[in-house]
């Protein structure tokens, strides 16, 4: 299993869900069998009790879960359905916590945030990752502290060949880098990106306004995306997919 986890700032609306979407979709174009996994920080349990202007709409997935709308754009982008457990939550897990140490799962340890809800989420993740399908990829995406750390300790867990992190970022704030922006980046603006992030230039990938966002994955594939995982990842795929949008 290979896992691919894309960060953000907490800044709504930079296109984190659309780049998620967008790498599973040429990943799959490539042959590769792709979930998805929606990590929200919130201490609700799921999206049904937010307030519409707020989060927007909530997504109503087959099962009857009540999750972020992302979870749409994974289910339309990858063509797959999933389940309410790829909307994790910071609720979710702590109440997972809790109700493992009112069973007394714990044997009279001390539970604390590090490690036992760390776990909680990298156990949460490997198990979902292969629902609902054989998957040989999982893309998912975060912004909160624990979840942070479960990610640090998980990179190491899984070995570097099966992880790899895509940080976006909005071009007026500023791994591999995913920068959003209204226009396309020239080399120069890369080029400080790149210097001030520690990545290569051609880690900097430019996700400029489109007209469509089914257009997005095109853009990913012709800055060498494919490529780059296939390397890092150490996935026998074509470089050039099969069949795009
Ligand atoms: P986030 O997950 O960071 O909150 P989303 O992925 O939901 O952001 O995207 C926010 C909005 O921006 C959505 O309406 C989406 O359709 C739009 N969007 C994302 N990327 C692009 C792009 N490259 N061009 C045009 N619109 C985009």
């Amino acid at each position: 299993m290979k896992y691919i986890l894309v960060t953000g700032g907490v800044i709504s609306g930079i296109g984190k869900g659309i780049i998620a979407s967008s790498v599973g979709t040429i990943l799959k174009s490539c042959g590769l069998h792709v979930t998805a996994i929606k990590i929200d920080p919130y201490i609700n349990i799921d999206a049904g009790t937010f307030s519409p202007y707020e989060h927007g709409e909530v997504f109503v997935l087959d099962d009857g879960g009540e999750v972020d709308l992302d979870l749409g754009n994974y289910e339309r982008f990858l063509d797959i359905r999933l389940t309410k457990d790829n909307n994790l939550t910071t609720g979710k897990i702590y109440q997972s916590v809790i109700n493992k140490e009112r069973r007394g799962d714990y044997l009279g340890k001390t539970v604390q945030v590090v490690p036992h809800i760390t776990d909680a989420i990298q156990e949460w993740v490997v198990k979902q990752a292969t629902v609902p399908v054989d998957d040989d990829v999982c893309t998912f995406y975060i912004e909160s502290m624990p979840f942070i750390e479960a990610f640090r300790q998980f990179q190491f867990k899984v070995k570097r060949e099966n992880f790899c992190n895509i940080h976006s970022v909005s071009s007026h704030l500023c791994q591999q880098i995913m920068c959003r922006c209204s226009t396309a980046l020239e080399n120069s603006v890369k080029e400080k990106i790149s210097m001030f992030c520690h990545v290569e230039p051609q880690q900097v990938i430019c996700v400029q306004d489109v007209s469509s966002i089914y257009r997005v994955p095109l853009l990913l594939e012709d800055q060498g995306v494919v490529s780059y995982l296939s390397r890092r990842l150490n996935m026998p795929i074509e470089t050039r997919p099969r069949k795009m949008l």
